[in-house]
């Protein structure tokens, strides 16, 4: 059995969920679309899973939340669509320079369909600067996309303050929530926000589903087109085993965020804590306002791949950053935003914890690294004398 730190790039399926989906593959398996009985219950579970998602996160009328087919496809349906309807109003949007791919591809595309798109930049913790959003703002601003939490750092974002900004100057906001829903309650009553994205892995449901939701009001044009289904904006037959297990994976992350983020942050400090003891290593990301699953490291003089690939060889799962960019050779976009020298942010490792993540994972990793570090300084042509002569003496 691998030790399994990797859980911002996939969860495992909560067995709860696994056991509340089965019915829907094969027995309760009508479509919602169906006049029948059989489709009749069909659309009573699809609105009763809707419900409970748009209870996840305090939403006041369930027809708020649209399934889609994860978060993706909610952040191309939140922006794409929110820009196109409102074209006539502004073309101007603002994104982060340290979004999820998905969102920055999505910027490069708004771009060559017309639009102009700032990336405001982040400090050197990878918080956003709100003083330059604020100034980014023009009559022509149409949307803001930001995230609520780096999904590589960490890094909590000001959602609120952000929410305010956008409210006092007419603009609508949408946060991609995947890499914070499993540690941060989300209450849209309290934080106003315009749309949102949600994933159901992130919080242990099955791939392949999730959600927008849309504060009432606000619409946004289809990028899918067909049977009209999700009031006109999402076509398609929804998924509704998928559906069943995202609701399923809402009502216990809502029950149990609080235990669960409080029980990760003991073991992801009691891991950092160990890991800064290695010479040379720092924690990217900010100290203390981070996601409490997360763990974001940097050692002087190695490469991150290689890291990971000896970390393999122990069977431990990690990663050097999202899992999303994790085939392109460029250093992280997220790190070169906050500031980091190329040579720096290709030195990273990404430890994140999850629901299944007990402290004998956190042990194992802990007596691993400081030895696969020093090996691999030992191999790199760019560890000073010094250090290397340190090592010699303590061997
Ligand atoms: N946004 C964030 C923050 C993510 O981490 C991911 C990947 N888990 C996505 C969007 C895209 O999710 P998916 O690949 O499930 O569509």
């Amino acid at each position: 059995m691998s030790i399994y730190l990797d859980n911002q790039a996939a969860k495992p399926v909560d067995v709860r969920v696994m056991a509340e989906m089965t019915l829907f593959f094969n027995e309760k398996f009508a479509n919602p679309a169906s006049l029948h009985c059989d489709g009749d219950i069909a659309t009573d579970i699809l609105e009763k899973s809707r419900e409970k998602v748009a209870n996840f996160i305090n939403a006041p009328n369930s027809s708020d939340i649209l399934f889609t087919s994860g978060a993706t496809e909610s952040n191309n349906l939140g922006v794409i669509g929110a820009a196109r309807r409102l074209k006539k109003k502004g073309n101007h949007i603002i994104i982060s320079e340290i979004e999820h791919i998905s969102i920055l591809n999505i910027g490069k595309y708004l771009e060559r369909e017309g639009f102009r798109v700032s990336r405001v930049g982040v400090d050197r913790f990878g918080k956003i600067r709100l003083d330059k959003l604020e100034r980014l703002i023009t009559d022509e601003t149409i949307l803001i996309s930001i995230s609520t939490a780096s999904n590589e750092v960490g890094t909590l974002q000001p959602t609120a303050e952000i929410s305010k900004i956008a409210q006092e100057k007419g603009v609508l906001f949408h946060t991609d929530a995947v890499a914070s829903e499993s540690m941060i309650p989300i209450d849209v009553q309290e934080v106003p926000i315009d749309l949102i994205t949600l994933s159901s892995n992130d919080i242990y449901g099955p791939r392949g589903v999730g959600a927008l939701y849309l504060k009432k009001g606000v619409r946004v044009n289809p990028i899918i087109i067909g049977g009209g289904q999700e009031r006109g904006m999402r076509s398609g037959s929804e998924n509704i085993p998928g559906i069943v297990g995202f609701a399923k994976a809402a009502e216990i992350a809502k029950k149990e965020i609080p235990q669960e983020s409080e029980k990760l942050k003991i073991l992801r400090d009691k891991l950092i804590k160990n890991v800064l003891e290695i010479p040379k290593s720092h924690l990217n990301g900010h100290p203390e306002e981070r996601l409490p699953h997360n763990a974001h490291f940097r050692f002087d003089y190695i490469e991150g791949e290689s890291l990971i690939l000896t970390l393999k060889e122990h069977n431990i799962a990690a990663a050097t950053g999202s899992a999303c960019s994790s085939k392109t050779l460029e250093p992280s976009h997220t790190l070169i935003a906050m500031g980091l020298l190329h040579e720096e942010a290709h030195g990273s490792l990404l430890v994140s914890l999850g629901r299944t993540t007990r402290e004998t994972d956190i042990d194992g990793l802990i007596e691993v690294l400081p030895d696969q570090v020093k090996r691999l300084r030992k191999l790199s042509p760019l560890t000073p004398s010094d250090l290397l002569k340190k090592y010699e003496e303590v061997k």
